[in-house]
């Protein structure tokens, strides 16, 4: 994780040199053409890949807008983009030297001269894709970018990830010895203890984990170069295990992966797999380095309980700018009117699962607010599921930051977590409610 954390930010600090160098070349360059009268073509200034069994995304990112069109030829599979005015060079000096055997789309990507003015991109395809390619303006330090992503034709359906998990019957009957693939006993002295108080029920507790940020956007970035996004999915990874290994309770990752994730697509999979609870992980950023502490957000119907929370929820929820969501998409249009449906219910349970888990972090951790404060967080609106958002840290602290790379202090928040989330299921459990039957 520390390596890849030190690459990406190699890669945004070589992103940035360059960027200024390019300026500069740039200003040379048409000092040169502009006598003749021709524009100078547009340089590319990076070319990222993000795979994930979801769908691959490729950015190209160029120092100007980029104009392209783009075509799917069959046998072999290949997505083939046209770049208008495209310096052929920055395009080759950015192609990925090698794509990894993990990518689930792309086998290779590779340019050539097309014609005057125009430069093909070839992206050859493992299997076949459905594409959605559009483009974002500048955006936080983000230059004009492309955007290739590879979609399956048919999309991966969360609930597959859950049939391996136990059935019910199974964790009623309490099998508890049976280790879970990838999962660690992490409570077992609780086990007598607890398992009375939990009447076994014939419905599992589906809890949806939802890592912060991730592929084009890092979340906050700390003093000393780590990604929240990095750390957001440490943590989820860490307490999806400790779930799945508690009896009737399993656990869904919105993303395993570093790849870019919308906010209504991970409510939209946390509804899926009928979640009984939506747990949003992220880390806090201030500008001032000494503000500290772990707090617990829930939606907020009306105003937010302070200022502080308004602005984290702007912050928070500006991750699909960073992100890149293609607006074209009708998806965010659908969910965003899911959520103006009465909330209230949800909210009210919200609290007190937020009460519960906030309480157990006061026990590993400051808090930076004594109380579960609400905003307007675009992640938490699920209209039936309870949805709270932790911010594990604050990242932007340097002993906090440590600590937010810290495996034990990850395991502990972890296990923080999870002893509020099962304190609440203890004091109301879950009944065989029936759940608003809203389309998704
Ligand atoms: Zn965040």
């Amino acid at each position: 994780m520390r390596k890849k954390n030190q690459e990406d930010r190699e890669s945004v600090d070589r992103r940035a040199g360059r960027r200024g160098f390019l300026r500069a070349a740039g200003g040379a360059l048409a000092l040169l053409v502009s006598p003749v009268g021709r524009a100078a073509a547009t340089r590319i200034i990076a070319i990222r890949v993000w795979p994930s069994d979801d769908y691959t995304r490729i950015t190209l990112e160029g120092a100007d807008d980029l104009r392209f069109s783009h075509h799917i030829v069959r046998n072999p599979e290949r997505l083939v983009v046209d770049l208008e005015g495209i310096e052929f060079e920055s395009i080759v000096q950015h192609l990925p030297s090698s794509i990894s055997d993990a990518d689930p789309y792309i086998k290779l990507i590779r340019a050539g001269r097309n014609r005057p003015g125009v430069v093909r991109m070839v992206v050859e395809l493992r299997k076949e894709i459905s594409p959605q390619v559009f483009t974002l303006k500048p955006y936080a330090g983000y230059g004009h970018r492309l955007v290739l992503d590879l979609y399956p034709p048919e999309p991966a359906d969360p609930l597959l990830a859950l049939i391996e998990k136990r059935t019910p019957a199974e964790a009623a009957a309490g099998d508890a010895a049976t280790p879970q693939r990838g999962g660690r006993r992490s409570s077992v002295s609780r086990e007598p203890v607890r398992r009375p108080t939990r009447p076994s029920v014939a419905r599992l507790i589906t809890v949806a984990l939802d890592p912060g940020h991730g592929g084009e956007d890092p979340g906050a970035v700390g003093r000393r170069g780590s990604f929240e996004k990095n750390v957001t999915l440490s943590i989820a990874r860490r307490l999806k295990a400790k779930i799945d290994s508690e009896p009737g309770m399993r656990a869904v990752l919105t993303r395993d992966g570093d790849y870019f994730v919308p906010l209504y697509q991970r409510v939209r999979k946390a509804r899926r797999v009928r979640a009984d609870l939506f747990v949003s992980i992220h880390a806090d950023a201030f500008i001032r380095p000494d503000a500290h502490g772990s707090s617990v957000f829930v939606l907020s119907e009306r105003g937010a309980s302070s200022a502080a929370a308004r602005w984290l929820a702007k912050k928070e929820n500006d991750a699909d700018l960073v992100g890149g969501v293609n607006l074209a998409n009708h998806d965010g249009h659908l969910a965003r009117t899911l959520i103006d449906l009465s909330q209230t219910a949800a909210i009210n349970d919200s609290m007190k699962v937020g009460a519960a888990v906030l309480a157990e972090i006061g026990g590993i951790n400051a808090l930076h607010k004594a109380r579960v404060e609400q905003a307007g967080f675009a992640v938490l609106k699920a209209p039936d599921i309870p949805s709270i958002l932790v911010e594990t840290a604050f990242i932007s602290n340097p002993d906090e930051e440590r600590r937010l790379n810290d495996r034990a202090y990850q395991d502990e928040m972890a296990d923080a977590i999870l002893r509020g989330i099962r304190r609440h299921f203890d004091q109301y459990p879950l009944t065989s409610r029936s759940k608003l039957a809203l389309a998704d």
